[in-house]
């Protein structure tokens, strides 16, 4: 929410309001948007070697099923950097078969990321792909510059989300939001 710090700065004379007072706001804007909740699923992740395996991770090493399997930039030829490995049957909901992996050439000396638009859809430096399972993953030394730490994810916390402020016109709320209550549905990761 960095970008929307302006919103925080309250004036001198908000300091009149009482907490109870922006609880109950607080309370009738969750009431408001009540029919727009959803569950959210946040990682719990725990520290863990570089490992091939076929664990929900971000960074670390990934699930390979043979020593080619690993995606190469196409302009610097490298191993691109393992973003996050999700095993689709531990996801918390919809569980699935196989793994999701996402890949992303995080190579500066060669500048791969402005050079093949990365940040753009089906680029080069980037791979996404589901893959099955097949035998134990092939070990490799990666020639990539940057292995991100292995992070698993062991958990899935889930949380009521709500639509943030900047969402409510596309779901045609017309919700008037104080700078207060805004502060709290951030802090409270609310929406
Ligand atoms: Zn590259």
């Amino acid at each position: 929410m960095g970008f929307f710090n302006w919103f925080s700065k309250k004036e001198e004379n908000n300091k009149t309001t009482t907490s109870q007072n922006i609880e109950e706001k607080y309370q009738n804007i969750l009431t408001q948007l009540e029919k727009h909740k959803k569950t959210a699923y946040l990682p719990v992740v725990e520290n863990n070697p570089n490992s091939f395996s076929t664990h929900s991770k971000y960074g670390g090493y990934p699930y390979l099923r043979n020593e080619n399997d690993w995606p190469i930039c196409e302009n610097c030829k490298l191993h691109m950097s393992l973003f996050l490995q999700l095993n689709l049957s531990e996801l918390p909901i919809k569980k699935d078969e196989g793994l999701l992996q996402l890949f992303y050439c995080t190579n500066q000396e060669q500048d791969c990321e402005s050079k093949l638009e990365a940040f753009f859809h089906f680029s080069k430096a980037t791979a996404c792909r589901k893959i099955n399972i097949e035998n134990h993953s092939a070990e490799i030394k990666p020639n990539n510059i940057t292995i991100f730490k292995e992070k698993r994810i062991v958990d899935w916390q889930p949380k009521d989300d709500y639509p943030h402020f900047e969402d409510y016109a596309i779901h045609d709320l017309l919700i008037n939001l104080d700078d207060d209550v805004y502060d709290l549905l951030d802090e409270r990761q609310a929406g």
